[in-house]
């Protein structure tokens, strides 16, 4: 399929590269990939038929500044440096910004800024931020994240949840087992643990019209929802939230295919939460753009459904003028 549109494609900056140490064997292939906003990323798009990237950082980048001055200062420079891209390639970038949520009032500031100076559509946050400590760690639930939350649903863009590794204290359970870090298992776990706090935090009770996206074909808790759900509904347990989770599900999140190219797990989503919900995304350079494009534009849906998904549903959600 020709103009598809991914939206969930990071890039870096030097001040917040990091190199996850299953890519330590590549790290020089993986810099030049993940830091180039330039023709031989287009090249790549235009190979596989990707009109456009919506742009994110690398994870966990500003979240894992815990210095707030630091992380108020990196953000700005990573929305200047992506809205340069974007200013050069108007037809091919846009993106999401950063905000440095370890001061909450800066980063309504730098939400603002992005939004109406620089253009982004949308927000981008990787997992919890730390703040002033390396083990302080607010999850977007927190009480301190409601006025972020009010100006989000005020500008009406959406936001991105996207995985961060878990905290050291939290990973006992893989002890020994390295490799179910990062995508392999852990990033789901803790991402899908963040979106469950959202959920039941009553934060789309107070702002009904909050967009959340979240990457992986919904981080594993489509699958598992309507059970969360029926032991809610059986025993409360004090959900602060007043309405069924599955329907927050149904009315304020979209799911993209990030990384997890399977076109059954798809169809599931499409089939409980609609089409209209589901958005083409490749995860690169985590992950191949033509592993992302050749599944999905060969998988067994109809092509209406593929239209949706790879483009118009993007298109609407973010209101681009193409
Ligand atoms: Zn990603």
């Amino acid at each position: 399929m020709l103009g598809k549109i991914g939206l969930e494609e990071h890039f870096s900056i030097p001040e917040t590269k990091e190199i996850f140490w299953w890519y330590k064997d590549i790290a020089d292939v993986f810099t030049a990939r993940i830091e180039d906003l330039t023709k031989s990323r287009i090249e790549q798009m235009d190979e596989y038929g990707m009109d456009m990237m919506i742009l994110s950082l690398n994870s966990p980048a500003i979240q894992g500044l815990y210095n707030k001055k630091e992380a108020v200062d990196v953000a700005k420079k990573a929305n200047d440096t992506m809205a340069e891209s974007i200013a050069k390639y108007p037809n091919r970038f846009r993106g999401f910004a950063a905000v440095p949520l370890q001061d909450v009032d800066a980063a309504i500031v730098e939400l603002n800024r992005a939004v109406k100076d620089l253009g982004c559509v949308g927000v981008l946050v990787n997992g919890f931020s730390q703040i002033d400590t390396e083990d302080n760690c607010k999850y977007m639930d927190e009480p301190m994240f409601r006025p972020f939350w009010a100006e989000l649903e005020k500008l009406d863009v959406p936001f991105y949840l996207h995985p961060r590794s878990s905290m050291p204290r939290n990973l006992g359970m893989i002890e020994g087992h390295p490799w179910l870090q990062g995508a392999v298992w852990m990033f789901g776990v803790e991402t899908a643990t963040h979106a469950m706090r959202l959920l039941c935090s009553g934060v789309f009770d107070e702002y009904p019209n909050l967009k959340l996206l979240l990457g992986h074909l919904g981080e594993m808790i489509p699958f598992s929802i309507y059970r969360s759900q029926f032991r809610i509904s059986k025993t409360n347990r004090g959900v602060p939230a007043k309405r069924p989770l599955t329907e927050y599900m149904l009315k304020n999140v979209y799911y993209t295919t990030s990384g997890h190219f399977h076109t059954s797990a798809m169809q599931h989503v499409m089939t409980d939460f609609g089409v209209d919900r589901v958005l083409f995304a490749t995860d690169y350079p985590f992950e191949e753009v033509s592993d992302a494009c050749n599944w999905f534009d060969s998988c067994e849906i109809n092509d209406n459904d593929r239209l949706k998904i790879g483009r118009t549903n993007a298109i609407d959600l973010f209101k681009l003028k193409l």
